[in-house]
């Protein structure tokens, strides 16, 4: 039988990457694709474990020969999923993770009809900037980039068939399990639109 494909989106700041390295460590036959990337690899990134860093003649010559499953230009760096990669662990039954922009899972959902889309949202935008202001890692013009992206990450929320607020890491992962666990096929149907996720949302249109 066939894998099945997961993609998981959200802001930077929200906390997918983490909770993406967890489920696939709690959950068997569960691979986490590794994309490509044309930014520089951050302290401690390895190539070929975070992603395979390439440079941006290598990314177009791969674009080129449509090595690419989807990719898109996200804060300025090139990304892409490996198809071949991607093609081979679902044929042989394993789920596959996708950690990627909305650009990108716009592009699997027109071909993947089926494939399981999780937006991972913050508590609200005042909590999101917190994070990434407290995270250091990043200069204040660059957050002021990353916020006014998420609120257009946070607005495609109803493409999702999932949107989990993660406010703490145990429960997102509690529910995120519990959503990958469901072995029902994903196709339809629209996002659990609750009143939480509705609030969540409101919060990055008023700083609009
Ligand atoms: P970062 O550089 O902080 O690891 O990731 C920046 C953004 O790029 C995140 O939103 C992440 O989900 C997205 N991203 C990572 N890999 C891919 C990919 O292969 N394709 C697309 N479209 N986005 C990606």
């Amino acid at each position: 039988m066939a894998g099945r494909l997961i993609v998981m989106s959200g802001p930077s700041g929200a906390g997918k990457t983490s909770l993406g390295r967890a489920l696939v460590e709690q959950v068997e036959g569960l691979r986490f694709s590794v994309s490509h990337t044309t930014r520089r690899p951050r302290r401690g990134e390895r190539h070929g474990v975070e992603y395979f860093f390439v440079s941006e003649p290598e990314f177009r010559e791969m674009v080129a020969r449509d090595r690419f499953l989807e990719h898109a230009r996200v804060h300025g760096h090139y990304y892409g999923t490996s198809r071949e990669w991607v093609t081979d662990c679902l044929d042989s039954g394993k789920d596959v993770l996708l950690d990627i922009d909305v650009q990108g899972a716009r592009q699997i959902m027109d071909q993947v009809r089926d494939a399981l889309t999780i937006l991972i949202l913050p508590p609200s935008r005042r909590e999101l900037e917190r994070r990434l202001t407290q995270r250091g890692q990043d200069r204040l013009a660059v957050i002021r980039r990353r916020m006014e992206r998420a609120a257009k990450e946070v607005g495609a929320y109803n493409r999702y068939r999932y949107a989990i607020i993660n406010d703490s890491l145990k429960d997102a992962l509690l529910e995120l399990k519990s959503v990958v666990g469901s072995h029902e096929s994903d196709s339809g149907g629209p996002v659990r639109n609750t009143k939480r996720i509705q609030e969540v949302v409101e919060t990055f249109k008023e700083a609009q």
